[in-house]
């Protein structure tokens, strides 16, 4: 039976779907996941079909959708129920989580094509038999024995043409027997040549010794950097490209084309490729993996492995074991460099043939991620390797979800829908009956404590590959320092000391600095104002070399005062180091010494950031002082010291999750150093040290954080032993934005310490921010429920207070306080 309306998710912010009448020449066509053009208000919209209805709601004038944009839905029925669960968990009005879900909507110039499954040919005899079998019409089996004929393909036409109509081919499509496939029609996409190690995949020994440029391009492809395009082959190897096909012919080298991706890093100095063979903590791991897939169920598992212990074998492993039992993988990743050198890995672990490998993330223009996905959801690509949004791959038959990195706040989005990746994969998989494989050194809270409750299995490595040992940290107390020197320097005696050695061995140093520009705060000392943005209420940020002050939040701009703004004083100071004093110092101190500095004020385009990285890579810089860009990945084989200059600045944020997060940056900081042959040093500068933060990221003892956070974590009522939501009240008009988060504190109070602890409404830690005037409530219950069914009532009764959906953002499961 077809139906003759259909609810419709748009991507406006309102939590309602609208109701449209599906014309007669459409009916059977629309489904559940289609998207099509609508008309809504006084323009034409792209939606997706939620579901079919038989009746549309009384009174309201019913208008008609304009066109099917899909004969195949564009979202299967799981990613559908997926997104009612983000939907209804995040409170996110449904039409902006399918905008999420869905590929940018472009002209791609497409085929349709109608092609008979294993199935078919059966189906097709069945008319010359005299009986017809799978209940098919007499026109349907006429049908599929013409596409019999026509060797199983036939392009999509009109119904006059097929013989059969729309509403046919659905209901064949349904029983299995024909497959419609877009083919997506562009021009030739630009692919460059990938060179890759033979040996690594036949693991036998090289018949004669190799030659020395042999030995140092598999140096290169095997144990530094893996797969590389030629370009950069050549010029890292410096060998020409005869000797290339040469090898290509003696078959030590293999080779395939792959897409030119824009986000390619040619100085990546990345990270180490997997080995093929691997140690018993992995084998075990592994172990622990392929019975969870024998059980062929959803499954929550854990590998907590310190840096540098493996955990990419782990996963191309479980990926290879999950394509081999015929279903699909995921592998999410918290940055872009990391899915184009996942992907690579993919490609030669499962054959240089293997194109059933997607790249899903945001630097691929609107066209090739309409391209990636459309292969997905055609089900040309088994495996999609992807950042956050990748979770909403239409991947169907999906047997493996891997999070690398789950902690990472990247996972987070900050804007609607604001659903966590980590989590919402949680649940995919258990839609799917899938394994979810989280991947981490530094495990977030909530899931060690999942591990720990027996809900999630743990599985440890917990020694570096090629038994390297991890750094050495020491603690560098600023206090006695500044009671031996009696001098302020953002570089203690003993970071001058290592940072020397470090240039007398010839080997490298990083220095890291959690703030960038020249100095963070411009007081008076007369009256103690501080200098604030004019838009946000947070102090504007010194930057020397640009001679000028800067927002951080919103990008204003000053003047540098030269008298107080309040008072009129000429004390204007400047305080709190930067990156950029950091650097001026350390020329300084190291005249001798190549230093550069790399954070966002240097590194303005991706090209800058390479190079830099690049010239570190190889040897022509001795320091890189930098933030936080510095400790994630990279792979700097003679670095042999590491400083933090300050540890107490991330500890000293207003936020419960401080602590976890000064314990991860630490603990990867540590983890740069001794990558190579060379033993590795950690100086950790702090005026605290006694923080547990602090003194357990120095024994690199996560267990022992664990437990005094989670201490802490209970004593103050926050996640994992609480739900946790973040109600912000906005506007630009202070008025307005008091009104509101009064009329929302009248629904929130009498809900107060009834299974919901209500906190607020106070001024947000950032009471202004790009011109608004920002409000904050804190809601936290030990049961989720009640806090999402309060949740959905503040939402009504904003709507019935007519308090504008925008003014009014919710955070659950936030990540930021701010
Ligand atoms: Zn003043
Ligand atoms: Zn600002």
């Amino acid at each position: 039976m077809t139906l003759p309306f259909c609810n419709v998710a748009l991507p406006v912010p309102l939590r309602t779907t609208f109701t449209y009448a599906v014309p007669e020449s459409l009916q059977g066509t629309v489904q559940p996941g289609s998207r099509v053009l609508v008309p809504f208000r006084k323009k034409a919209m792209v939606g997706v079909v939620v579901e079919l209805t038989e009746s549309a709601p009384p009174e309201t004038k019913i208008r008609e959708i304009s066109r099917v944009l899909d004969f195949v839905p564009a979202l299967p029925p799981k990613l559908i129920e997926l997104a009612h669960w983000v939907a209804g968990y995040y409170l996110a009005p449904i039409g902006e989580v399918f905008r999420a879900m869905l590929p940018p909507v472009t002209e791609l110039k497409s085929q349709r094509q109608i092609v008979l499954t294993e199935a078919g040919p059966e189906a097709a005899g069945s008319l010359s038999g005299g009986e017809l079998s799978h209940g098919l019409t007499v026109e349907e089996a006429a049908f599929l024995e013409k596409l019999k004929e026509k060797k199983g393909t036939m392009l999509l036409g009109p119904a006059a043409k097929l013989g059969v109509d729309a509403a046919s081919l659905q209901r064949l499509q349904r029983r299995g027997l024909i497959e419609v496939r877009e083919n997506i029609q562009t021009k030739k996409r630009k692919t460059q040549r990938v060179i890759a190690w033979k040996g690594s995949l036949v693991h036998s020994e090289p018949a004669k010794p190799l030659a020395v440029r042999e030995e140092k391009i598999r140096t290169l492809l095997e144990t530094q950097r893996g797969p590389l395009p030629v370009a950069q082959l050549l010029k890292l190897a410096n060998v020409t490209r005869s000797m290339i096909d040469r090898m290509l012919r003696d078959e030590m080298l293999e080779s395939w084309e792959e897409p030119i991706d824009p986000a390619e890093d040619p100085f990546d100095v990345g990270y180490s490729p997997p080995a093929h063979e691997l140690n018993a903590e992995q084998e075990s791991a592994l172990k622990a993996i392929r019975a969870r897939f024998e059980l062929g169920e959803f499954g929550v598992q854990l590998l907590h492995g310190v840096t540098g212990s493996g955990k990419t074998e782990v996963y191309l492993r479980a990926v290879q074991e999950t394509l081999a039992r015929g279903k699909t993988a995921l592998v999410l990743v918290p940055e872009i460099a990391l899915t184009l050198w996942i992907g690579r890995q993919c490609r030669s672990w499962f054959g240089a043939k293997f194109e059933g490998v997607a790249v899903l993330h945001s630097a691929l223009s609107d066209v090739e991620r309409a391209r990636e996905w459309r292969r997905v959801r055609n089900g040309e690509a088994r495996v999609v390797v992807g950042t956050r949004s990748a979770v909403f791959a239409p991947l169907e038959n999906v047997g493996l979800i891997i999070i690398d990195e789950e902690q990472e706040n990247s996972f987070k989005q900050e804007e609607t829908p604001r659903y966590h990746g980590r989590d919402v994969a949680i649940v995919r998989a258990k839609m799917e009956g899938a394994l979810a494989l989280l991947g981490s050194a530094t495990p977030s809270m909530e899931t060690y404590h999942h591990a720990r409750e027996g809900k999630y299995e743990l599985l440890m490595l917990a020694s570096r590959v090629a038994e390297r040992s991890l750094a050495s940290v020491e603690i560098v107390n600023l206090r006695e320092d500044f009671q031996q020197t009696h001098k302020t320097s953002p570089i203690s005696a003993t970071l001058h000391a290592g940072i020397q050695e470090c240039l007398a061995n010839g080997t490298q140093a990083l220095v890291l600095i959690n703030r960038r520009g020249y100095s963070w705060s411009v007081l008076c000392r007369s009256c103690g104002a501080s200098v604030q943005c004019v838009n946000c209420s947070i102090s504007m940020t010194h930057h020397k070399q640009r001679n000028r002050l800067e927002c951080h939040y919103c990008g204003s701009i000053q003047q540098i005062p030269k008298v107080c703004p309040k008072c009129q004083s000429k004390y204007v100071y400047f305080f709190g180091e930067g990156s950029e004093h950091l650097e001026e110092r350390l020329r300084k101190e190291f005249p001798g010494a190549r230093i550069a500095r790399l954070d966002r004020d240097t590194a303005r385009t991706k090209r800058q950031y390479q190079e830099m990285l690049g010239a570190f890579a190889g040897g022509a810089l001795d320091v890189l002082v930098g933030t936080q860009m510095l400790a994630k990945g990279h792979d700097f084989q003679r670095v042999t010291l590491v400083g933090v200059v300050s540890a107490d600045s991330s500890l000293s944020m207003p936020d419960f999750r401080a602590a976890e997060r000064t314990f991860q940056l630490l603990t990867q900081v540590a983890g740069r150093a001794g990558r190579g042959d060379l033993k590795g040093r950690v100086l950790i500068q702090t005026f605290y040290p006694e923080h547990y933060a602090i003194q357990d990221a120095v024994k690199q003892d996560y267990s022992a954080f664990f437990e005094r956070e989670l201490h802490f974590r209970r004593m103050m009522a926050y996640p994992p032993f609480t739900a946790l939501a973040n109600v912000i009240v906005r506007d630009t008009n202070l008025e307005k934005a008091i009104r509101w988060s009064r009329q929302l504190s009248e629904y929130f109070s009498p809900h107060d310490d009834k299974g919901v602890r209500i906190l607020g409404p106070a001024t947000a830690p950032l009471a202004r921010l790009k011109k608004e005037h920002r409000f904050q409530f804190l809601l936290k219950s030990p049961k989720r429920s009640v806090l999402t069914k309060l949740l959905g009532g503040a939402m009504a009764y904003c709507e019935a207070k007519d308090i504008p959906e925008t003014a009014v953002l919710v955070d659950v499961d936030p990540v930021n306080l701010l």
